[in-house]
């Protein structure tokens, strides 16, 4: 069994959609193809869910109209047959039925959950249309069925195996099955989903369930890039990473792939190979356990970030400190990225700012806090870093003009991070492509 996961671009079209049909029915191998909602579809639920949280009926009447109107105009050209187009109206008119009655009842959070899983939900059922259409035997398999988080929002590969087991079961014989990335049930057994990007997560996380051969991710670029190709020029694709090497730059930014999706695919050694749906032929990037490649292989990074800093005189010669501060945010169940100490002081950073006003109010007493918003990660990843290419020594030179306000390496033999004001985010970014890898 191998699964195919296809992003927003690569379904966000009619043409697009017809390539994926091409993909998917190129060799015999069972296949689970795991899709997104057409490119759009989410940031337009996202605003329609914000509209009508905020009490804007109107604005959020207007922007269901002009998605309604898109699918129209999709369906018109994706499907050719009568019967089969008459079939998909009906269906997809259902779905906006839902938002429209959504505009007349109280709104709530699990509410805004059922709109943000409307993309998924018409995206698998248009393509299994345009399946019937072509003539293409498959299932729609429901992912609400056997996608699932635990009470702490956590997927469990055991439970979601159990699960999509007997869906399977289900359909002896079959060799084609359709699935929804992105939304699950949570422990209340609602709707919910895995975070903006989340389908990669989806097609992992099913890859480690049935114990999968790969876990393709079909993207519109061919592969994981040495650095971030929306902010510098010439980027080039990487051809292999170490499980490792992959979560880090999902995890610090790397947007090709959401941040959690690698640990399913790790946990169960299955290849994770990202490629490119409007250039299928090209190699794209094989994430394995033993990659090939040493020294530095890619930069990405991560914004939205808080630093805090506690200096303290009491620290010096003390223990326990770091407890007492570590304690604050375990509390508030908010992560840590970054750490670095010294005698006196200690600074840690964090993403979710959730919590950020309780955090600081704790953190008080134990010494003279300064919160600093609106910083960036920049990572360095790649494999035994120290040991090649006098990293520091370029990596230093080429930022010599920009404030950098933490540095963080010895965690991993994979990663050297520094932390900077977003404000010099894409200037960073540029030097380090041009003292790193000699790129424009
Ligand atoms: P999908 O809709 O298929 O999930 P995404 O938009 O989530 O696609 O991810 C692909 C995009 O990620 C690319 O178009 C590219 O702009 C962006 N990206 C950011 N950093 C990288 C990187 N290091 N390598 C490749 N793509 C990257
Ligand atoms: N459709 C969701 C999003 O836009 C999930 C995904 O595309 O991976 O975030
Ligand atoms: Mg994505």
């Amino acid at each position: 069994m191998k699964i195919m996961k296809f992003g927003g671009t690569s379904v966000g079209r009619p043409e697009r959609m017809a390539q994926v049909k091409d993909l998917v029915t190129r060799d015999n191998e069972p296949t689970i193809v795991v899709l997104s909602a057409l490119s759009g579809t989410t940031n337009a639920l996202v605003s329609i869910g914000d509209a009508m949280a905020s009490g804007e009926k109107e604005k959020a009447k207007q922007l269901i109209d002009t998605l309604s109107a898109h699918y129209s105009q999709f369906i018109n050209d994706l499907l050719k047959k009568e019967s089969v187009k008459a079939k998909a109206i009906h269906t997809i008119n259902e779905h906006f039925d839902f938002l429209y009655i959504i505009l007349k009842i109280s709104f709530n959070d699990a509410l805004n959950k059922d709109i943000l899983a409307q993309g998924e939900l018409m995206s698998t059922k248009l393509f299994s249309f345009y399946l019937e259409e072509m003539g293409v035997d498959h299932v729609l398999l429901p992912a609400l069925d056997f996608m699932s988080i635990d009470s702490n929002d956590e997927p469990q590969v055991s439970v979601i195996k159990s699960k999509i087991t007997k869906s399977l079961e289900h359909h002896p014989g079959k060799s084609l099955f359709i699935t929804q990335g992105y939304i699950c049930r949570n422990a209340k057994k609602e709707v919910d989903n895995l975070k903006r990007g989340g389908s990669d997560y989806s097609a992992s996380l099913i890859a480690a369930a049935v114990n999968a051969s790969v876990c393709e991710i079909w993207t519109d670029i061919d592969g994981m890039h040495n650095n971030d190709p929306r902010v510098v020029k010439s980027t080039r694709p990487i051809e292999q990473l170490s499980f490792e090497e992959a979560a880090e730059l999902a995890y610090f930014g790397a947007k090709i792939l959401h941040p959690a999706s690698i640990w399913p695919a790790q946990q169960y050694n299955i290849p994770v190979k990202l490629l490119n749906t409007m250039q299928p032929d090209a190699k794209g990037t094989l994430i394995v356990k033993d990659a090939e490649g040493e020294g530095v292989k890619a930069v990405a990074a991560k914004d939205g970030i808080v630093m805090l800093k506690i200096k303290s005189s009491r620290m010096l010669l003390a223990y326990g400190f770091l407890r007492k501060i570590f304690e604050v945010f375990e509390k508030y169940k908010t992560s840590i990225d970054m750490i670095t100490t010294s005698e006196v002081a200690v600074s840690v950073t964090i993403d979710n700012t959730l919590h950020l006003d309780q955090i600081a109010k704790e953190l008080q007493p134990l010494g003279e806090l300064e919160v600093i918003v609106d910083q960036t990660i920049v990572s360095v990843v790649g494999n035994k870093l120290t040991q090649h290419d006098n990293l520091m020594t370029k990596m230093f030179d080429a930022l010599c003009d920009i404030p950098v306000n933490m540095i963080s390496f010895g965690g991993s033999l994979h990663n050297v991070s520094i932390l900077i004001p977003t404000t010099h985010k894409n200037e960073s970014l540029k030097v380090l492509n041009k003292g790193l890898f000699g790129l424009d």
